[in-house]
């Protein structure tokens, strides 16, 4: 019988489903024992995980039988897919299976960052009853920066323009866009820095966009806009985005995501009780429908492979 190893947590009824046809062994804490992983993997035929998995070289070397990589969600970096590549071993991501679930994220952290709210908040428990102290603004109108326009870009604009926001795309790899559903302008990174009030990151991590969002980018901001990124933490640099807010260069951020993760006590020192940010621990795509969606479709596409 097909052997299935899962590392990481998987809706209960799409692992029931899976159990009826595969001989699956899950484990969702294994993602954080890379020896045992090493150790067992030689039985297995497939393999499903999320983004704690480092489906590296030590791994993929011992996996003799491997066939499959299912992926809980998108964004590869977790996984060597050259090696998958070269050793003829599939790797399958969720491509859109929780691109609402992060358009959400992006559009509800906006608006709360925009109005201020996690300012007013703290302001309010503190009893300093903050009502002109703080001034905020409303969202139409405003232009809202994507950079890396593809499957959740795209949902973010949609969300957003239904809000009032015009949008600003930077994709280089898109050369004009076609899907007339879609109002947003493609534009170069200088032009988003300038007139963005709000900048959501949809990119994924790769030797390119490492570091992209640096200190030079923040110093080309003209708005002093929102930053958002729910893609990968690497992109920005960390220390750039808090010395860029102290210094009144950027409004306020939300971040899903980090270079380390979980964050450690160097990054969340920095962050202040009074600041207009919001930090969260890499849910931005992970609700109660996507992770039925990501599971389901994983699983149809595990079956279908093996059939
Ligand atoms: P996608 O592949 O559909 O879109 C990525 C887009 O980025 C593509 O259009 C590509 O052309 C563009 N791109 C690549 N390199 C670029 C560059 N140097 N400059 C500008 N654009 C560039 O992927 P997606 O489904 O939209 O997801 C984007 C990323 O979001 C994923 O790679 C993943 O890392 C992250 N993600 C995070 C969560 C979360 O829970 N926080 C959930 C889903 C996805």
């Amino acid at each position: 019988m097909t052997k299935i190893l899962i590392t990481e947590f998987i809706n209960q009824n799409s692992l029931e489903n899976l159990n009826k046809k595969f001989d699956v062994n899950y484990d969702e804490k294994l993602c954080e024992d890379e020896k045992e992983i090493i150790k067992i993997i030689r039985d297995y035929d497939g393999l499903i995980v999320r983004n704690k998995t480092q489906v590296n070289s030590d791994i993929l070397k011992n996996a003799f039988k491997l066939k499959f990589i299912g992926r809980l969600g998108v964004g590869l970096d977790n996984i060597d897919t050259e090696y998958c590549k070269n050793k003829n071993i599939h790797v399958q991501p969720a491509t859109g299976m929780n691109a609402d679930s992060v358009a959400e994220y992006v559009v509800s952290s906006s608006m709360s960052l925009i109005k201020k709210i996690p300012m007013f908040h703290n302001g309010t428990i503190k009893g300093e009853w903050p009502r002109t102290t703080i001034k905020s603004t409303e969202i139409k109108q405003k232009n809202l920066g994507i950079i890396g326009f593809g499957t959740i870009g795209k949902k973010v604009a949609e969300y957003s323009s239904k809000n009032g926001l015009k949008i600003l795309a930077y994709d280089p790899y898109i050369k004009e866009l076609n899907d007339k559903e879609i109002d947003a302008k493609l534009s170069s990174l200088n032009e988003i820095y300038e007139k963005s009030d709000i900048i959501s990151i949809h990119l994924p991590l790769t030797d390119e966009t490492k570091n992209m969002i640096n200190k030079s980018s923040f110093s080309q901001m003209k708005n002093k806009p929102i930053i958002i990124n729910t893609s990968r933490g690497s992109i920005i640099n960390e220390s750039d985005l808090i010395e860029a807010y102290n210094k009144n260069n950027i409004s306020g951020f939300a971040l899903d995501v980090f270079e380390k993760e979980p964050i450690e006590s160097e990054f969340y020192n920095k962050i202040k009780p009074g600041m207009n940010c919001i930090l969260t621990p890499h849910i931005s795509g992970v609700t109660t429908e996507s992770n039925i969606r990501v599971s389901d479709f994983i699983v149809k596409k595990i079956t279908d492979f093996f059939n």
